[in-house]
């Protein structure tokens, strides 16, 4: 543990989901087994697009154990999306009646036109329950004071809002990219959190190292979502250094939570806080086998509802990439831990080797204060085999993208760590673009 959350117990307050999140593996399992038995045949009663694709996988009962859902059929967000072509606006998956959809959300759409995600009153709630164990694990409880940049909408990410006030913290949200008042308000010690991107706290780490960051010294905490890069340990460490505080990071899935998963002040990984509502399962990304979770355990993390009542879903493949770290805890939490490595669809292979680009920023991030920390692979074809040398464009400060040296020392490093050759180009901070808010890890430049 590091920084002044350190010491930060939450033993007595009465946010804390004390029972569900210490409980054994095997009272987990049960109280998942209790609510799939309610879900299954709620989802072949109510879901006209789910009880097709299960009938046409061959199951046709209306009852179906937690240890047999791996016979039912995986779920896309290409699925998804045909559902809601079927009968827009809200799908052939909607479960409950339109008038008891309380709000709607919109998907960021990034194949063809956005989606819409519904929920009913109960919906709302559990997001709102599984958001607070998540970001009360982070170490946000009623005394912190929180600066946000997530939007109220139209992206799952706004639901933040109503678990800080869940919580009982200071709320101070500042619009998306409006660095200007994201400085003012930690300056101004309105905040000592921000909840942020990890694109954007390193941004900030980097915008400040030049100035005067120590003028930040009310904030003492970081929460980065919405990509990984918090759990990157040169990314994380920089921020941690530069603004003196903790980083801990938060993970959510747009068609399942938007926060699911949150990592505590002792900083070994996100700890699942969807216990009761969420089943996940691991699989293998190729084959798609199952696989167990437990630590060192490397696959892709599968998500079902287990009580959403207006879109739910089944065996959603998420596409994150994710480690197992464990799932004991000094905080006492005892529902395991991930750290999620990157994207199956970001994932190249070089050599018969998969290969994460998140593994490129830990390497191009130990060449700091050269480097500013971004970087993204060039994809020339769609191909997912990339022939060495492996392009790739490093973000430097101004003045720093002649420097052969540096960009001979950084295709070095990575063939030594990674073992394959790039080409690297530097890229100078202007050039590079989409300054701040989230940076894609690849690009595609035929
Ligand atoms: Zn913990």
């Amino acid at each position: 543990m590091t920084g002044r959350l350190a010491g930060d117990t939450c033993d007595r307050d009465p946010i804390w989901d004390r029972e569900v999140e210490t409980e054994t593996h095997e009272a987990a399992f049960a109280r998942a087994s209790a609510a799939w038995q309610k879900q299954f045949p709620y989802l072949m009663q109510h879901s006209g697009f789910y009880s097709r694709r299960f009938r046409e996988a061959g199951v046709t009962s209306d009852r179906l154990s937690l240890k047999d859902i791996v016979q039912l059929p995986f779920s896309t967000k290409a699925d998804l999306k045909q559902a809601i072509d079927e009968a827009p606006p809200f799908g052939s998956n909607l479960c409950a009646p339109p008038a008891q959809v309380k709000r709607v959300y919109q998907t960021s759409g990034t194949t063809g036109a956005p989606s819409v995600l519904a929920l009913s009153r109960t919906d709302i709630e559990t997001w709102t329950v599984i958001g607070t164990r998540t970001y009360f694990a982070t170490g946000i409880h009623d005394h912190s004071s929180v600066l946000t940049t997530f939007g109220a909408g139209p992206f799952v990410a706004g639901h933040t809002h109503f678990v800080l006030s869940r919580i009982g913290c200071r709320s101070v949200p500042v619009a998306p990219g409006d660095t200007d008042r994201v400085i003012f308000g930690l300056r101004s010690g309105l905040a000592d959190t921000l909840l942020s991107t990890p694109s954007f706290a390193q941004y900030l780490a980097n915008k400040l190292e030049k100035t005067d960051a120590k003028r930040m010294d009310e904030v003492t905490h970081i929460v980065t979502g919405g990509e990984p890069g918090g759990g990157i340990p040169a990314i994380r460490n920089h921020i941690q250094q530069v603004l003196g505080v903790t980083v801990t990071e938060v993970m959510g899935i747009g068609d399942i939570a938007p926060s699911l998963f949150g990592e505590c002040p002792h900083q070994q990984g996100m700890h699942f806080c969807g216990g009761g509502h969420v089943w996940v399962e691991l699989i293998d990304p190729d084959s798609r086998e199952p696989m167990t979770i437990e630590a060192g355990a490397v696959g892709e993390l599968v998500y079902t509802h287990l009580t959403r009542e207006a879109m739910p879903v089944v065996r959603f493949l998420g596409a994150d990439i994710a480690r197992i770290e464990g799932s004991t805890c000094e905080c006492g939490r005892t529902t395991f831990r991930v750290r999620v490595i990157g994207r199956r669809d970001d994932m190249f292979i070089v050599r018969g080797v998969n290969v994460y680009p998140s593994a490129i920023l830990a390497v191009v991030g130990e060449f700091r204060p050269r480097v500013t920390g971004r970087a993204r692979v060039v994809r020339k074809t769609a191909d997912v085999s990339i022939t060495p040398p492996v392009p790739i464009e490093v973000e430097v400060p101004a003045g720093h993208a002649g420097d052969s040296r540096l960009q001979a020392e950084i295709e070095e490093a990575i063939h030594r760590t990674l073992i394959f050759r790039a080409k690297v180009d530097l890229v100078p901070e202007q050039s590079f673009g989409e300054s701040g808010y989230k940076t894609r890890l690849t690009v595609n430049r035929p």
